[in-house]
């Protein structure tokens, strides 16, 4: 692949964010020169789900990891995508449950909520069972709400489902106005949702895995682009910048990317970038009282920030999206896979004052970005993700597309992937949701607005 940066594919020279700011002594790593001629499963990317997916198939007992040939092939450095770029926290996302019931149902909902409870579990249960120091905390999130008929909405929505018994809705804890304020430690806030979650901090998380991923017999390939894929009979060939390579099976980890390597997701997966910073209070700032929880801040029905307070008073706050939607050309945020810049100065304006505007006590913090990068998610026109086998092929299975929303749902769906391509198991055997399941019809609908761009 020349220098150049070309459409749909990962960029050269990335920003740099927050989380990756030490790379991990793996972060260029190749496991020889040139990639091998061929292996049993190659796997094309090192986010969440290209490493947990690779863990998942080499720790399963069945395995004889002396003869399981897995090769996992990134880009540019390791885990440099989304995953390195986000919030560093999962929660049960109750706008996605929202619109579940709205569009498929509440027996729907009841599977994907599941699907992210289980995810909290496991992706704590992995780290703690590799031992893998990523400051993960098993905490809460809250959603705090400034518009009141969202906040009127969101509660109706809550108190419907308790009424109707729907089990998960247990974990939501609807807090009224007259209280949220005090419990929050936000200001003139209309109403907030407490519910469970986890913060950590997903490059450890990741880097730490792939460690473990090449203990276990996992060869590593960094800064070597996928440029071509071509499925035959019995095997895929993978063109890459380091050579040519037959793989029995393929699995595309390649969230906002995949429809570089497999056009049938053209319009289907659009890459949209997304704005991140980490801000910092000046040193003789204590606060009076710690942030302990996660917060989406939701603006109105339409905007929201994502913020995660760090152990050391430093806070990872991100969106903005109002101040570029409308007002920028669509292709600077639309439709790119370009996150070698930022999207614009007015989301940075806009994080420098959250602290201080929303947040009681931090007032004189001046808690102020000092890194501000972009990142690259996967939109799907049913805000769900691509998961199974590559609808049609043989060998080739997908897990990508997660809408901003990867790390709710990566850690179980990966395991599920790891059994379809180690057991050849049907997707319905696996247990994930089924409106995630890759189907030809999910493939006719594309993004709307996509043609015009
Ligand atoms: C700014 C931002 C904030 C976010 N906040 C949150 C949040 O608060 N909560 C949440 O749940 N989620 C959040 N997300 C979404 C979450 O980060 C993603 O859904 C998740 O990380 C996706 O993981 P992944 O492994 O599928 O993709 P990635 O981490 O993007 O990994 C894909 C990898 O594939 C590689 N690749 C692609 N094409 C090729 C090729 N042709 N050859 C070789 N390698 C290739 C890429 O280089 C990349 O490393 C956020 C994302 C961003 C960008």
């Amino acid at each position: 692949m020349s220098s150049e940066n070309k459409q749909g594919f990962p960029a050269h020279n990335p920003l740099t964010s927050y989380w990756l700011k030490d790379p991990h002594p793996l972060a260029s790593f190749r496991s020889s020169e040139y990639v091998p001629h061929e292996c049993d499963i190659a796997i094309i990317g090192t986010g969440l789900a290209g490493v947990a997916t690779a863990y998942h198939i080499l720790s399963d007992p069945s395995i004889n990891t002396a003869k399981l040939k897995v090769v996992l092939l990134e880009a540019r450095q390791a885990c440099s995508g989304a995953t390195g770029r986000n919030g560093g926290h999962l929660k049960l996302a109750a706008w996605i449950a929202r619109h579940t019931i709205l569009n498929f149902g509440y027996q729907a909902a009841e599977e994907v909520v599941a699907h992210q409870l289980n995810q909290l579990s496991a992706i704590h249960g992995i780290a703690e069972k590799e031992n893998i120091d990523c400051e993960l905390r098993v905490t809460r999130s809250f959603d705090v709400f400034f518009d009141e008929s969202h906040a009127s909405e969101t509660r109706e929505f809550i108190s419907a489902c308790k009424e109707k018994g729907v089990a998960w809705a247990e974990d939501i804890e609807w807090i009224e106005a007259s209280r949220s304020d005090e419990i929050t430690g936000m200001k003139n806030t209309k109403g907030a949702l407490g519910v469970p979650a986890v913060s950590l901090w997903p490059y450890k998380l990741v880097t730490g895995l792939l460690e473990k991923v090449l203990e276990l017999g996992g060869k590593l390939y960094t800064e070597t682009y996928v440029e071509k894929v071509e499925e035959l009979r019995n095997y895929t060939n993978l063109t890459t910048s380091r050579g040519s390579i037959n793989a029995r099976k393929t699995i595309f980890a390649t969230n906002a990317y995949t429809a570089a390597l497999l056009p049938q997701f053209e319009g289907v997966i659009t890459p949209f970038k997304g704005q991140n910073s980490h801000l910092s209070p000046i040193p003789s700032f204590h606060p009076t009282k710690p942030l302990d929880y996660t917060y989406n801040l939701h603006f109105n029905s339409k905007y929201a920030d994502y913020l995660n307070p760090r152990p050391d008073n430093g806070i990872i706050l991100g969106g903005g999206k109002w101040t570029y939607e409308d007002k920028l050309d669509r292709a600077e945020w639309w439709n790119t896979t370009d996150d070698t810049n930022l999207i614009n100065d007015a989301s940075t304006e806009h994080f420098d004052l959250v602290m201080e505007t929303h947040f009681q006590g931090w007032e004189e913090a001046k808690a102020q970005h000092d890194s501000v990068w972009t990142g690259i998610m996967g939109q799907t026109p049913d805000s769900f993700p691509h998961i199974g086998r590559v609808p049609g092929s043989e060998n080739q299975w997908l897990l990508a597309g997660f809408n901003g929303a990867g790390m709710t749902m990566i850690c179980t769906a990966s395991r599920g992937i790891a059994r379809m391509v180690l057991d050849e198991r049907d997707y319905d055997e696996t247990g994930l949701p089924k409106v995630f399941k890759s189907t030809f019809e999910r493939l006719g609908v594309k993004n709307s607005g996509f043609a015009s761009d």
